[in-house]
């Protein structure tokens, strides 16, 4: 008998696993379920051959960052493999709102109102509700999108009240050289107030940190696929 070779992309799968370890572990330890944990594998900027190899692996939820690069990665494989499920966790431009909300089933980025209430009309239009989800700039960076913690409150009342907008969560990013931990127990704090069950935190370098503090969605990119294609 003779034992065949590995395929050349058998390193995902094992990364994947490794990571799905971690999420379990990370769970458990915090007395959690660690299926109320979702893995969103990120797949930006990643090579077709890694992607494929995700799935086979089981993966079912994909995030992506970019609403037309997703339709590259995704649309077909959407009509072939029903329990595939994809996240929007990038930046969104209110023209696309339309775009976004046949695509995906997840929104990570709402961050204004003018989006939220595109989304909301583009939602009662086409009669698809994808989980929404409030982005937050807990690090109060100016580059960085999201709305600022002092601002949550009303925006999220907003986004209830005015637009009619079901919301599944907040999301965060914390600032790239900071302890995360704070942030991610501030986003917890906001999502209590408000009766939000959802938070979207973590990624490769902090995932299991995040799972520890509460995280429902935790967003791994090169953790699982490896390192990313400059664009
Ligand atoms: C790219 C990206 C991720 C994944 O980052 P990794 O460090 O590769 O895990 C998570 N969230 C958002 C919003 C991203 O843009």
């Amino acid at each position: 008998m003779t034992i065949a070779a590995p395929p050349p992309d058998a390193a995902a799968a094992q990364r994947l696993a490794a990571v799905r370890a971690r999420i379990d572990a990370a769970a458990r330890e915090a007395g959690r379920d660690p299926a109320a944990v979702t893995l969103v594998a990120i797949s930006k900027q990643q090579p077709d051959e890694r992607i494929a190899a995700v799935l086979a692996a089981g993966q079912r939820v994909f995030g992506e960052n970019r609403v037309q690069e997703a339709e590259a990665h995704w649309a077909a494989r959407r009509d072939t493999i029903p329990a595939l499920r994809l996240h929007m966790v990038g930046p969104l431009q209110t023209n696309k709102a339309r775009e976004a909300v046949a695509l995906f089933d997840a929104i990570h980025s709402v961050d204004r109102p003018r989006l939220a209430e595109a989304l909301a009309k583009e939602m009662a239009r086409s009669g698809r509700r994808p989980a929404c989800f409030i982005e937050i700039n807990t690090g109060e960076e100016p580059q960085k999108a999201g709305v600022l913690p002092a601002d949550a409150d009303a925006f999220i009342e907003r986004c209830r009240g005015e637009f009619g907008l079901m919301l599944a969560g907040l999301m965060c990013l914390p600032p790239r050289d900071a302890v995360p931990a704070p942030h991610f127990a501030l986003l917890a704090t906001i999502a209590r107030r408000h009766g939000l069950a959802g938070l979207s935190m973590g990624m490769s370098a902090d995932y299991a940190a995040a799972v520890t503090l509460g995280a429902t969605h935790v967003r791994v990119g090169t953790a699982i696929f490896g390192d990313r294609a400059p664009r």
